[in-house]
């Protein structure tokens, strides 16, 4: 059922078997697991995550390459509620751990928030992450051109760049040996920094040796019309012809509400999991982007079929035996 501010007291008197913090590839292939298995489960959204910004799924089995990431959010949703999952828009704002129980707070409307309460045995974090993307005064600039012919995702878009003269953009030295990975499609990439990081006398000079040209001024505009990228003006005027790009710039993590549970294993900002994507706290699993691993959809797909099926297991096994009794 689809819940809003209207209708959450049906909500707040269930204590349910899962709560699952985002509805992306992830959230949702989990709750549509835990539905199926008979499991009450509540899915938090706070929209237009890192799936819905996905211009075109280009490599999951059994989608056409041109899928967007908004379609399989639809059906993924439609699929959920007919399952009948719990399904609210609002930001997860803090879990906690109450001995048996989490208690999951969560912002409900911008205006006139609600700040609801709900409880659960589990929790499944699948709240993902976002790329960061170059800041241009003119940010419909950046958006013309991002995840259509500028990507952020060298494993799910490579392919799309192959021996197209390509800007790798980065905000720290660091990053700037994306380059050498990007380089198995294609090898001519013109570094820029945006003016945000300085690179070192040895980092300059391999580079050089891979004949990458440098860019350190500030970016004023990417040039190119209908998504398709045909250079960048740097603020200093240089014009630089390239019609892909890789934005290499980092992520934030959307796991500010995790904070407060004491012991979790994280690496950086990802949680550790186990084969079963449990983390070190016996019923909070965590998946997809968010959790250690690769950052793809069928990854996070695969995520939620295994956290869904662990607790299933352990939740029947303490239930007592059906018996067939007339
Ligand atoms: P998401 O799908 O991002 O889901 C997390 C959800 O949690 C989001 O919907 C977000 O709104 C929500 N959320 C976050 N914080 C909160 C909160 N506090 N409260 C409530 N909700 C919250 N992958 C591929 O496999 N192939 C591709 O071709 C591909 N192309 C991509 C192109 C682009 C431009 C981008 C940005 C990504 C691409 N990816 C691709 C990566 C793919 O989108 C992710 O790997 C995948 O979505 C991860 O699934 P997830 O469930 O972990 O996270
Ligand atoms: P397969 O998809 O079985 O691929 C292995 C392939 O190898 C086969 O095509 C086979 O012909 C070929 N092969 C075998 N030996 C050789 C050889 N020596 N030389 C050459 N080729 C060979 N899963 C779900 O997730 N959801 C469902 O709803 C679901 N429903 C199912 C319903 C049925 C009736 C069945 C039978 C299975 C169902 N499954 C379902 C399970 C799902 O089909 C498997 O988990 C999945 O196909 C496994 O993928 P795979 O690549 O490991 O194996």
């Amino acid at each position: 059922m689809k819940l809003s501010s209207k209708n959450l007291e049906v909500a707040l008197n269930k204590t349910y078997d899962v709560i699952v913090a985002g509805g992306g590839a992830g959230g949702l292939s989990a709750a549509i697991y835990l539905a199926r298995y008979g499991l009450s489960c509540l899915v938090v959204e706070k929209g237009k995550g890192r799936s819905f910004w996905m211009q075109d799924l280009r490599n999951y089995l059994g989608l056409a390459p041109t899928t967007p990431g908004r379609d399989l959010l639809q059906q993924g949703l439609e699929h959920a509620l007919s399952l009948g999952v719990d399904y609210l828009r609002g930001f997860v704002e803090e879990a906690r751990d109450e001995g048996d129980l989490f208690a999951v707070k969560v912002k409900v409307g911008k205006a006139n928030s609600l700040y609801p309460i709900f409880h659960s045995k589990y929790l499944i974090a699948a709240t993902g992450i976002i790329d960061h993307l170059p800041q241009l005064p003119d940010m419909q600039n950046v958006y013309d051109y991002a995840g259509y012919s500028l990507h952020v995702c060298l494993i799910c878009d490579g392919y799309e760049m192959r021996d197209q003269k390509a800007v790798l953009i980065v905000n720290s030295e660091s990053q700037i040996n994306t380059a050498f990975v990007l380089n198995w499609f294609t090898p001519y990439i013109s570094v820029l920094t945006h003016g945000l990081c300085s690179v070192g006398p040895a980092m300059r000079e391999k580079l050089a040796e891979h004949g990458y040209p440098l860019y350190e001024a500030p970016i004023r505009r990417f040039c190119g019309e209908n998504h398709q990228l045909s250079g960048v003006e740097l603020e200093d005027g240089t014009h630089i012809e390239a019609t892909t790009g890789l934005v290499a710039m980092g992520s934030r993590y959307h796991n500010a509400y995790l904070k407060g549970i004491p012991d979790l294993n994280w690496q950086g900002e990802n949680l550790l999991t186990d084969e079963w994507c449990r983390t070190s706290h016996p019923r909070l699993f965590a998946l997809g982007d968010l959790k250690q691993g690769l950052n793809q959809v069928s990854i996070a797909v695969a995520d939620g079929t295994l956290a869904a099926t662990a607790i299933w297991r352990e939740i029947r096994r303490a239930a007592p035996p059906r018996k067939w009794v007339e």
